[in-house]
């Protein structure tokens, strides 16, 4: 038995064999071939040929929009001037695996030249040098392996076209050796309610077929378990089973006390699930999607279309939209300088958008007619927000363009220490924990190497996070979650008793969150909220909320 420590995403619970991810292969070394050009020419052109039959293959296999893809991807296997290439560099003395490697990457740098959808084909011919290399070599292909049967993957990280591969049926788990709680692959294994542990170094000592327990919520892999171990992980399985189908309910503490559950969205394109999951509206509607990848701004024809297209799935509820939050992690080439050194300290957020403020009044007036086109309550609010100034200059921007309800993010360290002023000036906050973690800790939040410390359990956010819920009841305006915090069921019930009025997650989270605000009164809340703030650090921190959340457990069961 070996236990191996990451980050857990979600709070699911998975046992199953170990598959692990070929590597990436080195690139072919360029010294000349022993062989003659033609018979690494038979060599280079059967690797093709089998690796575009596969490709065809798994498309049939996998229907939908990956079909088209592995199709295309086998008919480029296949080209024919790719083919004559692949000759032209072995009439020059080459292998077969450096033609190949040369060719496909001749061909990858022009499309990549080229730019929007050509460009985003270029990481597909990379995928397909490898598989035909791998083949040369009688070396297993890297990407996503499918042993026919229902397996926990462990990679050391999915690249985004990995990520379209996962036949959800088959990954019961996914464990990562790099990767923190807020990287690519922590986000699609939270919008897919895959059961993954991230950042687990030492996962790249796990080998194929050893048996795994992968436990999200205690951020542990442990291999090869004791039966009594597979025993408890199995009914822990069946266990959120039953309450994935539980009754969908308005999220509310024990006593009725209502904390509205909302969840973050990207696109339109969720809606249908999130309201099937039972949400009462979005708490964090991320904009940029729309703009990524663009070279200038949406028009405000086509972003009031999107706007509207949302805002109607959400008929009768309510909507917070985010402005353009562009910059460090987000970057976006209009809006944000290519040089600076520091893009998370830099002019991201509102302060990206004050700059170039045609940008921001058209979004505002882009949302202002979605709202009167539809029946959503809209909200709109800033991101990144650090002074009250700009929380007085968004919020009468918004209004003079027609917003309703306009409020602030508070995601920096100074924007919750002054938050009784910055919530005087509009209408309403939402709290940005991932953010406010980054700079509260000041540790990159993209950075496996500090993800540790991106822990919004560390009594120094809390305390942070409870001046704003402070602050926020003084005043009577709403204070929302909407960071990643919201969907850890037991940090919820601690946001709620720092005075968070709703709370906004993935779609996922949304069963677990409810399950457990059931469980708690206002006053244990407060009680817990009390215990962790008091703690010294981020672990000593969910320790002593645990321990108060048993003991209220214990003490209801003694006195019914
Ligand atoms: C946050 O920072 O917590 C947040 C919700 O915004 P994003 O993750 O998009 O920066
Ligand atoms: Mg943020």
């Amino acid at each position: 038995m070996m236990e191996i420590r990451g980050t857990g995403i979600g709070q699911g619970v998975a046992v199953g064999p170990v598959v692990r991810m070929a590597e990436r292969l080195p690139e072919p070394v360029d010294r000349p071939s022993h062989l003659d050009p033609q018979r690494e020419g038979e060599r280079a052109r059967a690797s093709l040929s089998v690796v575009a039959a596969e490709l065809a293959n798994r498309g049939a296999t996998a229907g939908g929009a990956a079909k088209d893809v592995l199709e295309a991807q086998a008919m480029m296997a296949e080209d024919p001037s790719l083919i004559d290439e692949v000759t032209k560099l072995l009439d020059t003395g080459k292998t077969a695996e450096r033609a190949v490697f040369e060719a496909f990457a001749a061909y990858r740098d022009l499309l990549a030249g080229m730019g929007g959808y050509m460009g985003e084909r270029a990481a597909d011919l990379d995928d397909i040098s490898q598989r035909v290399i791998a083949h040369l070599l009688k070396l297993p292909a890297p990407g996503v392996p499918n042993p026919g049967h229902p397996f926990v993957l462990v990679a050391r990280d999915l690249a985004p076209a990995d990520t379209a591969m996962l036949d959800l049926d088959q990954v019961l788990g996914l464990v990562t050796v790099d990767g923190g709680p807020t990287s690519h692959t922590a986000i699609l294994a939270r919008e897919k309610s895959i059961v993954a542990v991230v950042g687990a170094a030492d996962a790249a000592a796990l080998a194929d077929g050893d048996t795994v327990v992968v436990d999200a919520a205690g951020g542990l892999v442990i291999s090869s378990p004791t039966p009594e171990q597979v025993a408890d992980a199995n009914a822990r399985i069946a266990e959120r089973a039953a309450l994935q189908s539980a009754p969908v309910t308005p999220g509310a503490l024990a006593d009725g006390t209502p904390v509205p559950l909302l969840v973050n969205l990207g696109s339109a394109d969720g809606a249908a699930e999130a309201l099937k999951l039972g949400a009462e509206g979005v708490g964090l509607f991320r904009t940029e999607f729309l703009f990524l990848g663009h070279d200038t701004a949406p028009s405000v024809r086509d972003q009031q279309e999107h706007y509207t297209r949302l805002l109607r799935a959400f008929a009768g509820k309510k909507v917070v939209v985010r402005v353009l939050d562009a910059g460090a992690d987000k970057p976006l080439s209009f809006l944000n300088a290519a040089d600076e050194e520091n893009p998370a300290l830099g002019l991201r957020g509102i302060r990206a958008l004050r700059h170039s403020e045609v940008i921001l009044r058209e979004q505002l007036t882009a949302l202002a007619a979605a709202d009167a086109a539809t029946d959503a309550e809209v909200w709109v609010m800033a991101p990144m927000v650090a002074t009250v100034d700009e929380a007085r200059y968004f919020s009468a921007l918004a209004k003079e363009l027609g917003v309703r309800v306009a409020g602030v993010m508070v995601e920096t360290p100074s924007a919750a220490l002054i938050a009784d002023r910055v919530l005087a000036a509009c209408d309403f906050a939402s709290i940005g924990t991932n953010d406010l973690t980054q700079y509260t800790m000041a540790a990159d939040r993209l950075l496996g190497t500090v993800a540790i410390l991106q822990d919004p359990w560390h009594p120094a956010v809390l305390r942070l996070i409870g001046e704003v819920g402070a602050a926020g009841a003084e005043l009577g305006k709403p204070v929302g979650i909407c960071g990643e915090a919201a969907a850890d069921p037991l940090l919820a019930v601690v946001l709620v008793g720092l005075g968070a009025t709703s709370l906004s997650m993935s779609p996922s989270a949304l069963a677990d969150v409810r399950a457990s605000l059931a469980r708690y009164s206002p006053d244990d809340a407060k009680a817990l909220a009390r215990a962790a703030l008091a703690a010294e650090g981020a672990a000593e921190a969910k320790q002593a909320a645990e321990a108060a959340a048993s003991e209220i457990t214990a003490s209801r069961a003694t006195a019914s």
